[in-house]
């Protein structure tokens, strides 16, 4: 049996877009639902950086200091270590910002803080282990969704249905909406290696042929090894041993932990990195936001605080219209998108074109001194500007916009 609920405004997916979107509106007395799929956050291998943009949008809710007692190490730059010496891709620390720096931190522990900060609200509901399978429509226009979760189907309608639902959108394949990809340089390889205490490793090191990350998360290492975009059968082909002594080449003291803690391909998680971005954001009724609207890749860690900063925008556009009482009109809708598509594009093109060559490709030769890297030591200004478009971004977000628009 299909049962039926009411609301305003439903989120599809409690990623930092949408629980961002379900808090800020909730704080405007507008009753949100959000449906996430999972029963908790406890996912690994996502986005884990928070940036400058994020900690101001959280300072102007009167929420930074509680946020920034979550554990985290804080990034002054982003610096990388290569065989021609550390070369700083972006250096955060000389931004017109209280929070110069980039922090490392587990994104369940970001979204448990926005789930608690949010059910402080009366308006916010977060239903968890609701997965959304379809869209209700009346014509053209959404009227809500159907989900399901262990107690059978159920269906919600919503003055305004907000996807978020990352990168492989139900939502936006339901809708219609189709998206435009650029080529991706590289997929992910996602792995833990135990730590021992005080041990300390380069963030990211790069060389000919190579990349990889290792964040320090206390007692074990989140090592990411980048592979050429569609190579993973290559690397499961030429087999386990081949793969460890790969990354034991780059990082010496790993070679024991590798032949004790990667057993098998089970124990290593492929991410398909995809960068992609809709036309058209809406239709009658919804809006996409984060990387349901443009899938980022994780090159520069920018995508939790893209998704973020749309969030922002969402429920400053949209929240007055919602409190009047109306639904907001597509044209109201494409604002969002009008906002919010200047700055990501100019972030995936900086990610397509600027920082590709730094991953290992299949296409050319690898090389100690990408593009990127010799202009960076070229401009010194380069670093810095990188880092005011992706800490604070093109057009930085704000809650509120002036006097009279603040609700606390
Ligand atoms: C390998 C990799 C590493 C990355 N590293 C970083 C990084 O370090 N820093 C950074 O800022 N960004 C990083 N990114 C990008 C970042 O993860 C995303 O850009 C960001 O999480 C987007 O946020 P979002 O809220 O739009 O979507 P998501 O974070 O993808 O959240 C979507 C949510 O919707 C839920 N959902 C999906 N389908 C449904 C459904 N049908 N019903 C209900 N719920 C649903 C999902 O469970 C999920 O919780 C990385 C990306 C990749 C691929």
């Amino acid at each position: 049996m299909v049962s039926g609920g009411q609301t305003e405004v439903c989120v599809v997916g409690g990623g930092p877009g949408g629980m961002m979107t379900g808090l800020l509106l909730a704080r405007q007395g507008i009753s949100v639902v959000v449906l996430e799929k999972h029963q908790d956050f406890l996912r690994d291998f996502r986005g884990d950086t928070v940036h400058p943009s994020t900690f101001q949008v959280l300072e102007e809710i009167g929420l930074v200091d509680d946020f920034l007692r979550i554990p985290h190490t804080k990034a002054p730059a982003i610096t990388m270590e290569t065989a021609t010496g550390p070369f700083t891709l972006t250096d955060f620390s000389r931004l017109p910002s209280r929070y110069p720096y980039m922090a490392f931190m587990p994104q369940w522990d970001v979204l448990d803080f926005l789930a608690t900060a949010g059910r402080s609200h009366p308006a916010f509901t977060l239903v968890q282990g609701a997965e959304v399978t379809g869209l209700l429509k009346n014509g053209a226009t959404v009227t809500g969704v159907r989900y399901r979760d262990a107690e059978g189907e159920h269906e919600l309608t919503a003055k305004l249905v907000v996807a978020a639902d990352g990168r492989n959108s139900v939502v936006r394949a339901a809708a219609g909406l189709r998206s435009v990809a650029s080529r991706a340089p590289m997929d992910a390889l996602w792995f833990r290696l135990s730590r021992a205490e005080g041990e300390k490793l380069p963030t990211v090191r790069a060389g000919k042929g190579f990349l990889i990350g290792c964040i320090d998360r206390g007692e074990y290492w989140q090592v990411v090894y980048m592979i050429p975009k569609g190579g993973y059968d290559r690397v499961r082909a030429a087999g386990l041993d081949a793969f460890r002594a790969a990354v034991s080449s780059i990082h010496g003291m790993f070679a024991d932990r590798m032949a004790k803690e990667i057993q098998e391909w089970d124990d290593v998680k492929l991410l398909d990195v995809r960068i992609d971005r809709l036309r058209r954001w809406h239709r009658p009724g919804l809006v996409c936001i984060g990387d349901a609207a443009h899938a980022m890749s994780p090159a520069g860690g920018v995508g939790i605080n893209l998704a973020v900063q749309d969030a922002v925008a969402t429920s400053r556009i949209l929240g007055p219209v919602l409190r009047s009482g109306r639904t907001p009109t597509p044209a109201e809708l494409d604002q969002v998108r009008a906002r919010r598509e200047l700055p990501m594009r100019v972030v995936q093109l900086i990610q397509v074109h600027l920082l590709s060559g730094l991953y290992p490709s299949a296409s050319r030769k690898g090389t100690d001194k990408p593009l990127v890297v010799r202009l960076c030591r070229r401009f010194p200004v380069l670093p810095r500007l990188l880092a005011h478009i992706i800490g604070l971004g093109l057009r930085p977000e704000h809650v509120h916009t002036g006097k009279g628009a603040s609700h606390s």
